[in-house]
């Protein structure tokens, strides 16, 4: 056996180094294995959403990532029609638009900063699983082959995932769309918006900028589709970007070009024993909506506290098998999204082109979509399911709420979520739950008319009361505070914790 960690990430993209992250904030012993021997440059993502920076705002990192970027208040689908961010309620109302391997950067430093293991150019070969823990089988850069042991196993290894091949799961869905062509190339105008996208009968094509004079192009030609392995001219992307935008901006000079196809794919189970699957190793669809990596990090930050409270010993049972049932609605939803987008984009039957052109050239003249598209566009309604009859907020995104002024000068609750707990919000006065606060970080309101809230380390609502009476809210607490955050510390003293950190030593 090469080496021990309590969790193995397999896959050193966003989903796996924000996991691995949130693991080693939370106290939990992580290695990630990565195949790629040196990091690339090679980006996808472009489109960082609001409730993705809030998650990253929880971190401590959003600000430094938004200061990459550019901020783009609206995104245009085509024609006129555009998804107002503007008016969201959120510290981030807009998309912001940043190459993906910045998101990568300040994940990784993070990650690193808080003791994560990250091994590159070791590949996942296969796994076994038995009653105490997970096997991964390893091939180095220089060809030895190893076995990493750990207790849990997390694939985070992206859409051809060897984790979910080996968990001998399949992968249903479709082919979405072909011959999608991508380049980075010089432009010789700059567009006048951030994000220049369009469809036109014969294709569509987006541009976006990585902030340093180049700039990265989508494009589709529905006259030529071609294998992924055809060669990419850059004739052809100037002429389709002519057809589709009016002019190609003076495109010149290509760094990199590729032809790729994409798939509409979701996993049937997030989990399989001790092994997890997250980001494109569990759903994948096109690149429309720029959904994919955001989903991959909402993913990670519903994860990572819940295997940290089974190693610690004290998450209360069923918590595991939450992931799956909280992730997979929402990466199906996801997928669905993407796919009625990308047809309405890609419209061919006189129906469906009918009602793109209206909403493209009606619709969008006079109205914006309404509030429920932008919303879900930037992630902000994504909301988990809540037991009958619990408080409206269970189960919701926890907005990030003003609080009264405490001693570390934290004045809002995703500052206070950075500790990587529970946070226990409530009007001056309410009683304080000293058992469980090694798990549960409590703040004051500013509004003392709100009502006490308890909200998860991934900023959604656990629970929630209207109740001021003293003595029935305290029961009521007292009742959450176990169901969600198992029994106080004194009654665990941490011996699950001991007993699974034995067995493997
Ligand atoms: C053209 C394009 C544009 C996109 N634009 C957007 C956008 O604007 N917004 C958005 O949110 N998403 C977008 N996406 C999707 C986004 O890029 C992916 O969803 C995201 O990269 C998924 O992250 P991940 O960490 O799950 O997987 P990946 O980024 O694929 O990372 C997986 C990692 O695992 C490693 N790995 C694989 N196999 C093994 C193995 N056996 N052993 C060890 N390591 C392994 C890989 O080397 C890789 O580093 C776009 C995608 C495309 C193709």
């Amino acid at each position: 056996m090469d080496s021990f960690a309590e969790v193995l990430v397999v896959g050193a993209g966003p989903t796996g180094l924000m996991l691995a992250g949130d693991l080693a904030r939370a106290g939990v012993n992580c290695t990630v294995l990565e195949r790629r021997a040196e990091e690339t440059n090679l980006t996808r993502a472009f489109a960082v959403h609001a409730r993705t920076l809030e998650m990253l705002d929880a971190r401590g990192l959003a600000d430094d990532l938004v200061a990459t970027g550019a901020r783009v208040g609206a995104l245009r689908l085509f024609g006129r029609l555009e998804v107002d961010l503007s008016r969201l309620p959120t510290r981030f109302p807009y998309v912001l638009v940043t190459p993906q391997y910045n998101t990568e950067r300040v994940l990784e430093e993070r990650a690193s900063v808080l003791g994560v293991r990250i091994v590159r150019g070791a590949e996942v070969l296969g796994l076994r699983q038995d009653a105490d823990g997970v096997e991964l089988d390893v091939r180095y850069e220089d060809g030895t082959l190893g076995t990493q042991r750990a207790i849990y196993a997390v694939g985070a290894d992206g859409v051809r995932s060897t984790v979910r091949r080996a968990l001998a799961l399949p992968f249903p869905g479709h082919s979405a769309i072909q011959s999608v062509m991508l380049a980075d190339v010089r432009l010789g105008e700059a567009p006048e918006e951030v994000l220049t996208v369009n469809a036109a009968r014969d294709g569509f094509v987006f541009i976006a900028p990585f902030g340093d004079r180049w700039y990265r192009v989508i494009a589709w030609d529905r006259r030529r589709q071609l294998p992924d392995d055809a060669s990419v001219e850059l004739e052809e992307i100037r002429e389709i970007t002519r057809r589709v935008l009016g002019t190609d901006y003076g495109m010149h000079d290509p760094r990199w070009m590729s032809r790729f196809h994409s798939d509409e794919r979701q996993v049937p189970q997030y989990r399989v024993g001790r092994v997890f699957l997250a980001g494109d190793a569990a759903h994948v669809h096109s690149p429309a909506g720029g959904q994919g990596m955001n989903t991959g990090l909402q993913d990670a930050a519903n994860l990572g506290w819940k295997l940290a409270a089974t190693i610690h010993g004290w998450a209360p049972d069923g918590l595991l098998d939450s992931y799956h049932n909280e992730r997979y609605p929402v990466g199906r939803a996801v997928v669905r999204g993407s796919d009625t987008l990308l047809r309405l984009t890609l419209a061919q039957s006189p129906a469906t082109r009918a009602a793109r052109w209206l909403l493209a050239n009606v619709v969008g003249r006079f109205a914006s979509p309404p509030a429920v598209v932008s919303r879900a566009v930037s992630g902000i309604s994504i909301a988990y399911a809540a037991r009958r009859g619990e408080h409206r907020l269970a189960g919701r995104r926890a907005p990030d709420a003003r609080l009264a002024p405490g001693k570390a000068g934290e004045t809002r609750l995703y500052e206070v979520l950075r500790g990587g707990n529970f946070v226990l919000l409530s009007p001056a006065g309410a009683a304080i739950e000293r058992e469980w606060t090694d798990r549960v970080d409590r703040a004051t309101l500013a509004d003392a008319t709100l009502p006490t809230v308890l909200v998860r380390p991934d900023g959604y609502v656990a629970w929630a009361t209207d109740e001021t009476a003293p003595a029935s809210r305290d029961a009521a607490l007292r009742a959450a505070l176990t169901r969600w955050c198992g029994h106080p510390a004194s009654d665990t003293k941490g011996g699950n914790l001991v007993q699974l950190r034995r067995t493997h030593e």
